[in-house]
């Protein structure tokens, strides 16, 4: 299926088109350098995100999902430990934290914002027998901040690290605070559809304690110090030079492009007022960025199928929680918001390179639905 330009629900080649002179320009400086990996354009992205984001260090790795394995062991996570969080997530936040040889466990969620809900956190430490979690990972979904000063609250007295999967959430703030900062880590993916996305894969670690930041340079590299020298059991996990220039380029735009998504998701917010969806809600405090803008309706299927028929991309982020998923199935665990939430939920489109007009159209056809509907 194929939706007209702009009614898709991600378009990573129009922010290409939007810096194509500039991405091209920068791909080839760096076809002339003869430094294709960890060279001085990954320095210079490392210094300048994480100077984007106020925190010290930014270490690159090859993908978001090695970010949250490689910042999970790095945070003192060993083969065996318990890992907690929530299961409406990309399969890649269980997918790394099994990587990291740890077990993952299900947080349930808050129905306002479909991100972990620190109550229920707190109910499952409290409960909870030997061998106890040692780290509690958080996702900023769909650009909005997961309750960080409670959780990371929680986290605190029970000795959990807390590692923020930040793969939808580049710029999200609380109280004026970017996500990436808060944890003992953030985990950020470059795929191309994020709201910072390369032209492949690639992901990042920021940290604000330099010994984090040591081990994942030691660990994205064969665990050498010295060259040739492995100091501690390591991987391969770069970013290379031409995706660091890409992301460079792609950088001095993320604050406009955010800017976009807010501006559409305020449409939308307005536009939908009396369509009887439940609308996204923003948390006090928090600044989203959008990364998708999702409506809940238990008449989800029949919204989808009408948006289909006039052309609009519809997508379902996520339509099986982890633990109903073949890989990580546990029949035990319970999730009863995540569960509802899972069933209901419908991803609209949403992209810096969606118009105004675009949204208009998208809200036209929801509206007529919604009025037969009735
Ligand atoms: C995209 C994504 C990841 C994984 O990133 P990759 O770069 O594809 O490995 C992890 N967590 C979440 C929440 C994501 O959306």
């Amino acid at each position: 299926m194929t939706a007209p330009r702009g009614l898709q629900t991600a378009d990573p080649g129009a922010s290409y088109r939007a810096a194509a002179g500039e991405i091209q320009e920068a791909i080839r400086r760096v076809l002339e350098s003869g430094h294709y990996i960890l060279g001085p354009e990954v320095e210079a992205f490392e210094r300048e995100f994480s100077a984007y984001l106020g925190v010290t260090h930014a270490v690159t790795v090859a993908s978001g999902t090695d970010a949250v394995e490689l910042a999970l062991r790095a945070a003192g996570v060993k083969p065996g430990d318990r890992v907690l969080t929530v299961a409406n997530t990309a399969t890649a936040t269980v997918a790394a934290i099994e990587l990291s040889g740890a077990r993952a466990e299900f947080v349930d969620i808050e129905p306002r914002t479909m991100t972990m809900d620190p109550e229920a956190l707190a109910q499952q430490m409290a409960a909870r027998r030997e061998p106890a979690p040692k780290a509690v990972v958080p996702v900023h979904l769909y650009g909005h901040p997961a309750d960080l000063p409670v959780i990371g609250e929680i986290a605190r007295r029970h000795g959990l690290a807390m590692i923020e999967d930040c793969a939808q959430a580049h710029g999200a703030t609380i109280h004026g605070r970017r996500v990436g900062t808060w944890g003992a880590a953030g985990a950020f993916s470059f795929y191309p559809t994020k709201n910072l996305g390369a032209i492949g894969d690639g992901g990042a670690v920021t940290t604000g304690d330099a010994l984090v930041a040591e081990r994942i340079r030691l660990l994205r590299q064969y665990g050498w110090r010295e060259r040739y020298v492995a100091e501690v059991p390591g991987q391969n996990s770069r970013l290379d030079e031409l995706q660091a220039a890409i992301l460079r380029v792609k950088l001095t735009r993320l604050e406009a492009d955010n800017q976009k998504r807010r501006e559409l998701a305020a449409q939308y917010l307005r536009l939908l007022a009396g369509a009887g969806l439940k609308l996204p809600e923003t948390a006090a405090g928090c600044e989203p960025v959008w990364h998708q803008f999702v409506v809940r309706t238990p008449a989800r299927e029949s919204l989808k199928t009408h948006l289909a028929a006039a052309g609009v991309q519809t997508s379902v982020l996520y339509p099986v929680p982890l633990h109903r998923q073949p890989a990580y199935r546990d029949d035990r665990v319970h999730l009863p918001v995540t569960e509802q939430a899972s069933r209901e939920l419908l991803c609209l489109p949403m992209h810096p390179g969606l118009t105004a007009e675009d949204v208009d159209t998208i809200c036209r056809q929801i509206m007529g639905w919604s009025a037969r509907k009735v």
